[in-house]
């Protein structure tokens, strides 16, 4: 399964695949006991699941091996509350037991099925940092975790196997409980799933019987209860815990043929822990047939059912009508007033999906704003960007850095460009363009340093890429603006040709007008444009901050007409989320010289190692055809909308870039669609746009259209 396919199923019904994290707890008992014998077939899955492309991390624990040989040594232990207390001595045979028998046994018996394991205890390089609790003597609780280790190790391809051991912060080793190692490295891994297989059927309700789910409230009541006794009390705990940071906690039987390599295809042997108290009541998602619910163990573990949830908008819950979000009202003290801003705090991202601090999730068509083309949390551009902070973060232009070269070799080729400059941000990178096209005026064209643009575009919000902007409500506030810019109406030709004169330095445009309301560039409209600068000596510059990376089905959107700008400039999706803008030139705009432009952390190696593993997945994951692809098919649906009754009026854009005419309210779709799990946003009043990543599934642009077909019936009898 590629990373592609993985992170769809994360976003609509996960299995299991390449890229995923796990961290797997074996007991001592599943790995057989005091005779350490039966964990053959166990290792076998593990490695079946290393050879899918998932990566794990093997805890292991050892107790009764411990106690074996703690009596065959004639070593004493106490206990005190029914916990034994680990003195020098105990210490000394469980690390003796748990690093030399244990470890080295689970790290041969991986071996022995191909597996490059590498064994370690917590108190290997500062892996595990421990706090001891005094009541159980030289016992520890988990207190940090190294992942980049572990990181760096599951990049290179190694199954780290851990012993559950660690230092405090004096040196002194400390024993630790095998789940809590667990839960806590799963947590700081961010894993998707933390799995601890015991020697049951998964944890018991009231009456005996297996649970498929439990969430918080439950453990608790059945605790109290009695119903969850003994050690799954600190398993459940652990599941919990592990959730801090994992997506998802399983206590599976680790007797069932097949419980890991079954997670490959969502088959669930045990119980899954959720955190929410509160489940959404299951609605099925459109895609699916009737009644056909699957529900997934990684979206299960967050409480959601597969496709729609139904959450509720911040404006009636959990709050109340009329109160205000206490988060809403913390930002109201601190953050400057300019954005109108939804009534949601989203907390996390899978594929296409999001969480709000209620644990409802939804699909991503905004995609922050065109940005997260692979979706969010890929693992490889999270992979890249911890492999980068733990070398290099940051470092001056003022020195070369790999990332920084190896992102421009990269961007040349698919771009056709010549040269590339790096910036924070789309605005940035224009304000680059911008300044390219006066050099180059100075230098070629006689001082010409005015730059056409189109009426309705947009450039950025500073304070020249604002002069730039066809919007005069966007320069108001800000007149008087800088000089030198001219606007005409986009998509008319004879403007443009009556535009372009002795003084003009270069036509910006935008291939599809993004923030105006996804108005596409009409057929040869950009060709003529080259053919007018070619005539008159202008540059042609291309704003592609919100169409470029494969939004429309082509890297360039201009590559879609064929035709070749001197400049072009891309932001947004560059950085797979870490802020990255660039300008690109070729021929003689390639004017810059040393000291005419700069900037502190334009293209930074965090910055640049984000770029080019997104590059990198872009191409490996297919996912121009893919966007060209999909995108053709959701225009198609969104094109049955009208024939439906439904108040559209047009359906325009290329690729995923896709945006809704409406006759009403666009800002209320907004809400309407958001309170049935769907994320798109308004540009306008009447404009309804949708930008999800690339990744996005058919089935899921079928679950989009059928949450816009209520909000738009919605909105439509809202204003009868
Ligand atoms: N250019 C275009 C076409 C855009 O769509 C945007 C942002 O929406 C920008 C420039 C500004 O980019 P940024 O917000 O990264 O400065």
């Amino acid at each position: 399964m590629t990373v592609v396919e993985q992170q769809r199923q994360v976003s609509g019904g996960l299995m299991l695949g390449t890229g995923s994290t796990v961290v797997v707890k074996v007991g001592g008992a599943t790995l057989g006991g005091a005779t350490f014998d039966s964990g053959g077939t166990l290792l076998e899955e593990v490695a079946a699941l290393v050879r899918a492309g998932v990566r794990v991390v093997l805890v292991h624990g050892g107790g009764p091996l411990v106690t074996a040989w703690l009596d065959r040594l004639g070593v004493p232990t106490r206990f005190a509350d029914g916990l034994r207390v680990t003195d020098e001595a105990a210490l000394e045979v469980a690390a003796m037991v748990l690093r030399g028998l244990v470890n080295t046994g689970v790290v041969a018996g991986l071996s022995r099925q191909g597996v490059a394991a590498l064994g370690l205890s917590g108190a290997d390089n500062g892996l595990l940092r421990a706090r001891q609790r005094p009541e159980l003597g030289l016992v520890g609780e988990v207190e940090r975790v190294d992942a980049a280790m572990l990181v760096q190790l599951l990049d290179a391809g190694t199954t780290p196997v851990i012993a559950p051991l660690g230092l405090d912060a004096t040196g002194q080793l400390l024993n630790i409980n095998a789940d809590d190692v667990t839960a806590a490295i799963a947590a700081a891994l961010g894993a998707d799933a933390a799995l601890f297989l015991t020697d049951t059927p998964g944890v018991r309700g009231a009456d005996g019987s297996p649970l498929e789910t439990l969430d918080h409230a439950s453990t608790e009541r059945l605790i109290a209860d009695g119903a969850i006794v003994g050690g799954m009390i600190p398993k459940v705990r652990a599941c919990l815990d592990a959730l801090a940071g994992a997506h998802n906690a399983l206590i599976l039987d680790g007797r069932a043929p097949g419980v890991l390599t079954g997670l490959l295809s969502g088959s669930v042997a045990g119980t899954t822990v959720t955190p929410h108290t509160t489940p959404h009541p299951p609605t099925p998602s459109p895609s699916r047939g009737e009644g056909e619910q699957v529900v997934s163990p990684l979206s299960r573990a967050q409480g959601e059912p597969v496709g729609l949830s139904a959450p509720q908008s911040r404006e009636t819950n959990p709050h109340g009508v009329g109160v205000r979000d206490p988060i809403a009202e913390r930002e109201a003290h601190t953050y400057m007033h300019t954005f109108r801003r939804q009534p949601l705090t989203l907390v996390r991202g899978q594929g296409t999906r999001v969480w709000d601090d209620a644990g409802r999730s939804y699909l991503d068509l905004v995609a922050g704003i065109a940005v997260n083309i692979l979706g969010h949390a890929h693992p490889a551009v999270a992979a890249a960007i911890t492999r980068q902070a733990r070398t290099l973060l940051h470092a001056s232009n003022l020195y070369y850095t790999l990332p920084q070269i190896e992102l421009a070799e990269l961007l040349l080729p698919l771009t056709g460009m010549d040269a590339v400059f790096f910036t924070n941000s789309g605005a940035e990178a224009n304000e680059a363009a911008i300044k390219i096209a006066r050099k180059w005026g100075k230098r070629y064209k006689d001082g010409a340093y005015e730059i056409v643009t189109a009426l309705n575009s947009f450039h950025g919000r500073t304070l020249a890429t604002v002069a730039a902007t066809g919007k005069p409500a966007y320069q108001a506030p800000f007149a008087p603006m800088p000089a030198g810019f001219t606007h005409v109406p986009y998509n008319d030709l004879d403007a443009l040709d009556a535009s372009i004169g002795s003084q003009t330095a270069a036509v910006l445009l935008e291939p599809i007008q993004g923030e105006g309301g996804i108005y596409p560039a009409a057929p040869s409209y950009l060709a003529a444009a080259r053919r007018l600068c070619d005539e008159r000596g202008a540059l042609l510059m291309f704003d592609e901050v919100q169409t470029g990376m494969g939004r429309t089905g082509t890297f360039l959107a201009c590559q879609g007409e064929g035709v070749v700008p001197d400049v072009v400039t891309l932001a947004k999706g560059l950085g797979g989320g870490v802020p990255l803008g660039a300008a690109l030139a070729r021929g003689t705009a390639n004017v810059f010289e040393p000291g005419d432009h700069g900037s502190t952390q334009g293209g930074n190696p965090l910055a640049s190692a984000a770029g080019a593993a997104t590059l990198r997945a872009l191409q490996q994951e297919n996912l121009l055809e893919h966007a060209a692809s999909v995108g053709a098919y959701f225009m198609q649906r969104l094109g049955e909308l009208r024939a439906r009754g439904l108040p559209v009026t047009e359906v325009r854009g290329r690729g995923l870039m896709l945006a809704l005419e409406i006759d009403g309210d666009a800002a209320r779709v907004v809400t309407r669609a958001r309170e049935r799990g769907v994320l798109v946003n308004n540009t306008g009043p009447t404009t309804v746009r949708m930008v999800p990543p690339l990744i996005l599934s058919r089935a899921e642009a079928d679950e989009a259209v059928a949450a816009l077909v209520e909000a738009l019936a919605d909105v439509a009898g809202e204003g009868r």
